[in-house]
């Protein structure tokens, strides 16, 4: 499959991607749009063309919209059939081609688009569904023999974060503030973290809405989910150290998480799909899956400081994951609770076995322990105010490549 735009082979944004977003469109219109290449398409002017009129179930002009959630919450027939619509008309041969026109005024470069949310996110839900992460940070809190806990072989263990505070690729954010335990025998102390931390994260997004006492098995969790996301779900160690006893996550990890601006369909994923990893012991029938159900995405995680070169510090893969997001949607709802177009669940961090592809600081440092080296010649323990870390992702195979692109985000020191 070709296209009449041409982009580079390593492109992550190839004719087999086609992913959504929202853009404002020369600092003025906002539109839901998809990308190829460098170019970012308006699906509300097309629509306006008429190129998805043939295509039963959008009624309405759902691309003229500051979210695509209206998009997302339509049957999924509709969604996928306009996915392969657009496919179509990006074709080498097809109609649009010679159509200057409507090439002018429906394809922008990227840099003249500024992205935004692709979603309103009702509501933020953060797994931690690598082995390799939990035992990691179990060793380090806990000690080599107790590093899993009883229950993390036979549920997909997470908890409900803050949706409030997930921000697009691109926006800073300041250094958190909270009340920390730096010395044992001491009394906690109030001031700016110190160990500030990022987690290599991806996070799917779903599409439809359930009646509370619902719920979404693993054979139809496919079905409820749109696509995923690259997502930086930033933490503060040291608050988070001394206030997760014995309810978990709080001000350690609400202030800010960030995604990547364009929601890739797990049509798009479908060539990249892998085994997963073997669960032992055999996990209870609500959670028991048909078929590959991993992805192979590549995963990378870079440093750059202010004005500085970027640092390549980890390379992990999505393909590590021990419980994948059929799972996690069947555990979530197999009491009976709800969902809602839009909803955010995250993977929790993704790391691999070797020290190399460890998906946060905490671990490629060993709690600071082991400094990271920076081409400038400065260390890293945890990470610095001004210093800016980017999360890229991409799947391929056979010549292939659908990616993600990119997720970022600054830190700014802490407000007074
Ligand atoms: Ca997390």
């Amino acid at each position: 499959m070709k296209s009449f735009i041409k982009y580079p082979e390593n492109s992550d944004f190839s004719i087999h991607n086609i992913p959504f977003g929202v853009g404002v469109f020369n600092k003025e219109y906002f539109a839901c749009c998809s990308r190829i290449g460098d170019m970012v398409i308006d699906l509300a002017t097309l629509y306006d063309y008429g190129f998805f009129d043939e295509i039963e179930g959008i009624d309405e002009n759902v691309f003229e919209a500051f979210t695509l959630n209206e998009f997302i919450a339509l049957e999924k027939h509709v969604t996928k059939a306009v996915r392969l619509k657009i496919q179509e008309i990006l074709g080498e041969h097809s109609k649009l081609a010679g159509d200057q026109k409507t090439i002018d005024e429906c394809f922008y470069h990227f840099e003249e688009v500024e992205m935004m949310m692709p979603v309103h996110v009702p509501n933020y839900t953060d797994f931690y569904s690598s082995i390799e992460h939990a035992t990691n940070v179990g060793k380090m809190f806990r000690g080599a023999d107790n590093a899993l806990l009883p229950n993390w072989k036979h549920l997909p263990v997470g908890y409900h974060g803050r949706a409030s505070s997930i921000v697009i690729s691109g926006t800073e954010f300041h250094r958190p503030k909270g009340q920390m335990k730096p010395v044992a025998d001491e009394n906690p102390i109030f001031g700016a973290c110190k160990q500030l931390d990022f987690e290599l994260e991806m996070a799917f997004i779903v599409n439809k809405n359930t009646e509370m006492g619902d719920r979404i098995t693993t054979a139809e969790a496919e079905e409820a989910i749109f696509g995923m996301v690259l997502f930086n779900d930033w933490s503060a160690r040291d608050i988070q150290s001394w206030e997760y006893v014995p309810l978990g996550p709080f001000l350690g990890k609400n202030f800010c998480s960030t995604i990547s601006p364009w929601i890739v369909t797990l049509e798009a994923l479908k060539p990249f799909r892998t085994d997963s990893p073997k669960q032992e012991p055999e996990v209870l029938d609500y959670l028991k899956f048909q078929g590959q159900q991993n992805f192979d995405i590549k995963l990378q995680v870079y440093i750059q400081p202010e004005n500085g070169q970027e640092n390549l510090i980890s390379e992990s893969n999505y393909k590590f994951m021990y419980w994948n997001m059929l799972q996690q949607l069947a555990h979530h709802t197999v009491n009976g609770c709800n969902i809602e177009v839009g909803d955010l669940y995250a993977s929790g961090t993704i790391s691999g076995r070797e020290k190399s592809s460890f998906g946060s600081m905490l671990e490629l440092t060993w709690r600071g322990t082991q400094p990271l080296h920076l081409s400038d010649g400065t260390e890293r323990k945890f990470i610095n105010d001004h210093d800016t870390v980017i999360m890229r992702g991409h799947a391929e195979k056979e010549g292939m490549r659908v990616g993600f692109g990119e997720v970022r985000g600054k830190v700014l020191a802490a407000k007074e």
